[in-house]
C-alpha cells in the first residue's frame, strides 16, 4: 500500500493497533448490518468487510444478547485468521452493557458513544461518566459520534436561546451546526476531565447533506485537534449514495480534513455490504491519498471510434486486473501503483498511453486495428489482428512480473 499524504495535526489514536490521525494514512472503516447476536452471520459479514479492505469494523451492541455475543464473534474471527479491530456501536444503554459484560468491554478496540443518546440532564452526565470511566480503565479509545438525527436536545435548546438573543440571528441550519460542534467538543472536554487522553478521542458529527457536512467539519477542524471520523450519514442507495458520499468526503479530504472514513450506503436487498469499503478505497485513491489497486485510464469514446473494440479491451483489462488483484497484492508489492491506459484513437491516445506505465492506443474507427503499445513512455510495438486484447493482457502481466518483483 502506498501512503501518499495524511493530515498530521491531529492526535494519533490507536484502535487495536490501527493508527488514526497524527499523520497516519486515512483509515477505511465500515459497519455490519447483521444482528450481532447472530454470531455466524456477524462473523461472516465482518470477515467479508475485512477481506474487502475494511481496516476497522463496527458492530451494533444494542442489547444483552448482542453484548454477550461479541467475545465469541471475536474468537471465531481470530480462528479464521481475521484480527480486524472491532468497534462497539452503543446508544442509550452502552454504559450498562459495558459494565455488565466485562468481556465485551475488553474485547472491543473502540467504543462509539452518541452524546445525544445517553439520557437527559443528570442522567446524561452519570451515564456518560460511567461509559467514559470504563474506557479510561481499559485504555480503550472512544469515538464521540454526534448525529444530526439524534442531537442532544439540551445543547440544541441552549444554542437556540443564544441565537434568539443575537442582533442578527443565524438561520436554523447554522444554529444546528453550532449545536453539533458544541455537543461533540463539550463531550470531548468532559471525557478529558474524566481521564481520557487526547490520544483516546475521535470525533464525528454526521449529517445527511453535503454542504452542511462540509461546514460542520471545517468548524470542527478549526476548533480542535482531535482525530476526525468522516461520514455522510444516511447517504442513500445506488448512484445517489455513491455520488453524495464521494463529493462530501473528497471535498473534506482534499482540504486535509479527516483521519478515517466510512461510506454509509444503503445496500440493495440482498446486495453486497462490502461496496461501502470499495467506495472508501476508490475515494482515497481518486483524491491521491492512498493506492489500493492499479488504475485503468480509458477514454469515453466518441465519433472517432465507433468500434466497440476499445471498450471491450478496457473492460477485459479491468476484469483481468480485478481478478488478479489478490495475487498481485501478495506477490508483487507496489503493483497497486500500476497505471494502464486503453485509448480509442490518435487524438489523446498516444499521449495518455505514454503517460501510463503501459498503454495501448487504438487507431479509431474505419482503420486497421493496428495499435501502438507504450511501456514507460516508449512505443515498443504494434498489436494487430483478432488477439489484441489477450496480447495486451499478456504484456500487462509481463510488466507486473518484471517491474514489481521485490
Ligand atoms: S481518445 Fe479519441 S476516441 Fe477517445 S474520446 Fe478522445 S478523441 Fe474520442
Amino acid at each position: 500500500m502506498i501512503e501518499l499524504t495524511a493530515r498530521d495535526n491531529t492526535h494519533p489514536v490507536s484502535v487495536g493497533g490501527v493508527m488514526i490521525g497524527g499523520g497516519n494514512q486515512v483509515v477505511v472503516q465500515s459497519m455490519t448490518d447483521t444482528d450481532t447476536a447472530d454470531i455466524p452471520a456477524t462473523v461472516a459479514q465482518v470477515k467479508l468487510l475485512a477481506d474487502a479492505g475494511s481496516e476497522i469494523v463496527r458492530i451494533t451492541v444494542n442489547n444483552a444478547a448482542a453484548a454477550a455475543a461479541v467475545p465469541e464473534v471475536s474468537k471465531r474471527l481470530a480462528h479464521l485468521g481475521c484480527n480486524v479491530p472491532l468497534v462497539g456501536d452503543f446508544h442509550f444503554i452502552g454504559h450498562r452493557l459495558l459494565r455488565d459484560y466485562p468481556e465485551l468491554a475488553s474485547t472491543l478496540a473502540k467504543f462509539r458513544i452518541n452524546p445525544g443518546n445517553v439520557g437527559r440532564g443528570v442522567r446524561h452526565d452519570e451515564n456518560f461518566t460511567q461509559f467514559i470511566e470504563i474506557a479510561r480503565e481499559l485504555g480503550t479509545p472512544v469515538r464521540i459520534g454526534v448525529n444530526a438525527g439524534s442531537l442532544d436536545p439540551d445543547v440544541m435548546a441552549d444554542k437556540m436561546d443564544e441565537n434568539s438573543r443575537l442582533p442578527e440571528p443565524l438561520n436554523s441550519e447554522q444554529v444546528e451546526n453550532k449545536a453539533l460542534v458544541e455537543s461533540a467538543l463539550s463531550s470531548a472536554e468532559a471525557a478529558l476531565d474524566i481521564g481520557l487522553t487526547d490520544n483516546q478521542i475521535i470525533i464525528s458529527c454526521k449529517v445527511s447533506r453535503l454542504p452542511q457536512m462540509v461546514a460542520v467539519y471545517r468548524e470542527l477542524s478549526s476548533k480542535s485537534d482531535f482525530a476526525l471520523h468522516l461520514g455522510l450519514t444516511e447517504a442513500g442507495m445506488g448512484q445517489k449514495g455513491v455520488v453524495a458520499t464521494t463529493a462530501a468526503l473528497s471535498t473534506l479530504l482534499e482540504q486535509g480534513i479527516g483521519d478515517t472514513i466510512r461510506a454509509s450506503l444503503t445496500p440493495e436487498v440482498g446486495g453486497d455490504r462490502s461496496k461501502e469499503v470499495r467506495l472508501c478505497q476508490d475515494i482515497l485513491q481518486a483524491v491521491g491519498l492512498r493506492r489500493f489497486r492499479p488504475a485503468v485510464t480509458a477514454c469515453p469514446g466518441c465519433g472517432r471510434t465507433t468500434s466497440t473494440l476499445f471498450r471491450e479491451l478496457a473492460q477485459d483489462i479491468q476484469t483481468h486486473i480485478d481478478a488478479k488483484l489478490p495475487e498481485w497484492q501478495s506477490r508483487h508489492a507496489g503493483s497497486e501503483a500500476l497505471q494502464v491506459a486503453v485509448m480509442g484513437c490518435v487524438v489523446n491516445g498516444p499521449g495518455e498511453s505514454r503517460a501510463a506505465n503501459i498503454g495501448i492506443s487504438l487507431p479509431g474507427a474505419g482503420e486497421d486495428p493496428r495499435a501502438p503499445v507504450f511501456v514507460d513512455g516508449e512505443r515498443i510495438k504494434f498489436l494487430s489482428g483478432p488477439n489484441i486484447a489477450t496480447d495486451f493482457i499478456d504484456m500487462v502481466e509481463n510488466y507486473v512480473e518484471t517491474t514489481y518483483n521485490g
